[in-house]
């Protein structure tokens, strides 16, 4: 591959993974087109939440991911890079039954064996911590080293500080190989020319990677309240019902599950999810499901019923088949890499992930092994080549 100062990359995608790739592409040198068939930050990453947490993590090479992508946004911030957008802040998993204790409790085994602080807490210290937590919380653990930024702002601040070509409205519909040599990207009848490509379209990347069958569009419907505080955030930490982890786990999957989370925001309001709908790819809300988190969240944090709701959204997440995202080589077009498949962990991962790719695309070695992720453990990429 040339040398980073004249090579020239075509990143696709402007959510929060193409951004950071485009910025630490930028900075070490390279010049970088950023598209988007819409503009920065329209896809998932605007319309999400921004936990920066380990806890909500499946064990195993996500939650060592995570940690990895928390201690960057750590970097960052010290490096003042994200100064003013990531807040450290705790995450609660909290229990309402006896069988929820045990996942939680296994979840806080799993998050301890790999390196990560646990804290057991009584539902009296958790009361003192959260006044007015549901009376069917039963069991509690706090994690105290998580964190939280919005996505879009966290894309803004990357951006404004890269100086990178940003083209909208460029919706890329083909990676075009000539005589199995990479020539650029094609952008309506255009052929942009490119050194290397990075895919990091969300959702998108589907189509364009021929990833149909292994890419599932998982929308997430969720709830905005109005200011119950004006002085950040109205309560000690983010509440994680055991609902949520059963989902990341794997133990339920069914469109009408809720995975519950109470998340108070800097700006004193709460921010309330959500649903998980696989093979929904709009962004329409409706009463019923809006209805049913509303409830969930009534019973695990009764003070809420004071707020006034402001709106609902819905953002689409990209899950993979195996739930791991995809981030690596494309097997067999050379100049191309891949990163997409984020599910409900982009915010987090995104922009330790973004770096890694720009090391890739520069023929670095990434920061932390990236193999569990590799784009070749889909036969399906191969046959696409
Ligand atoms: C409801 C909800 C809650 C969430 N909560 C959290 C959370 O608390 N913590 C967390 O870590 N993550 C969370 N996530 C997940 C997170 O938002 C995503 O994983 C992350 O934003 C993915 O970023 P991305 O850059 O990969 O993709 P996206 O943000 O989807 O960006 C992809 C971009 O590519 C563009 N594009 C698509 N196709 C093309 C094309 N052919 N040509 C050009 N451009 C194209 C799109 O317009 C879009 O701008 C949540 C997601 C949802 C939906």
């Amino acid at each position: 591959m040339a040398s980073s100062s004249s090579i020239h990359v075509a990143v696709v995608g402007t959510g929060i993974v193409g951004a950071a790739a485009a910025h630490f592409l930028a900075a070490a040198g390279a010049r970088v087109t950023l598209l988007d068939a819409s503009g920065p930050a329209a896809g998932a990453t605007g319309a999400s939440d921004g936990a920066v947490s380990v806890a909500s993590k499946r064990p195993g090479p996500m939650m060592d991911l995570a940690r990895h992508a928390r201690a960057f946004y750590a970097r960052c911030e010290r490096d003042g890079l994200f100064r003013g957008l990531f807040h450290r802040r705790s995450t609660f998993l909290v229990a309402r039954t006896a069988i929820e204790a045990e996942l939680v409790a296994q979840h806080g085994a799993d998050l301890a064996a790999a390196g990560e602080r646990v804290v057991e807490i009584s539902r009296t210290a958790l009361l003192d911590r959260i006044p007015g937590l549901g009376a069917s919380v039963c069991a509690a653990l706090e994690i105290p080293d998580d964190g939280h930024a919005l996505g879009y702002e966290i894309t803004e601040r990357l951006l404004r500080t890269s100086r990178v070509g940003i083209r909208r409205n460029a919706p890329v519909s083909e990676i075009v190989m000539r005589a199995g040599r990479l020539a650029g990207v094609a952008i309506r009848d255009e052929l942009l020319a490119a050194d290397a490509v990075l895919v990091a379209a969300g959702i998108g990347s589907a189509a364009l990677l021929g990833l149909g069958e292994i890419l599932i569009p998982r929308k997430g419907q969720m709830v905005v309240t109005d200011r119950s505080s004006a002085a950040g955030p109205a309560i000690d930490g983010h509440l994680m019902a055991a609902s949520y982890l059963a989902a990341k786990r794997g133990i339920v999957r069914d469109n009408a599950h809720i995975g519950l989370v109470v998340d108070p925001l800097m700006t004193g309001q709460f921010l309330i999810g959500g649903s998980r709908e696989d093979h929904r790819s709009d962004h329409a809300t409706d009463a019923a499901t809006v209805a049913a988190i509303l409830r969930d969240a009534l019973d695990l944090y009764p003070p809420l019923s004071g707020r006034r709701v402001l709106r609902s959204f819905a953002g689409v997440r990209t899950a993979s088949r195996d739930g791991l995202p995809i981030v690596g080589l494309h097997p067999h077009r050379e100049g191309v890499v891949i990163a997409t498949g984020f599910e409900g962990d982009g915010i987090c991962l995104g922009p330790f992930m973004g770096a890694s790719a720009a090391r890739l695309l520069l023929g670095e070695k990434p920061e932390t092994d990236l193999s569990a992720l590799s784009p070749q453990r889909f036969a399906r990429v191969e046959a696409h080549a």
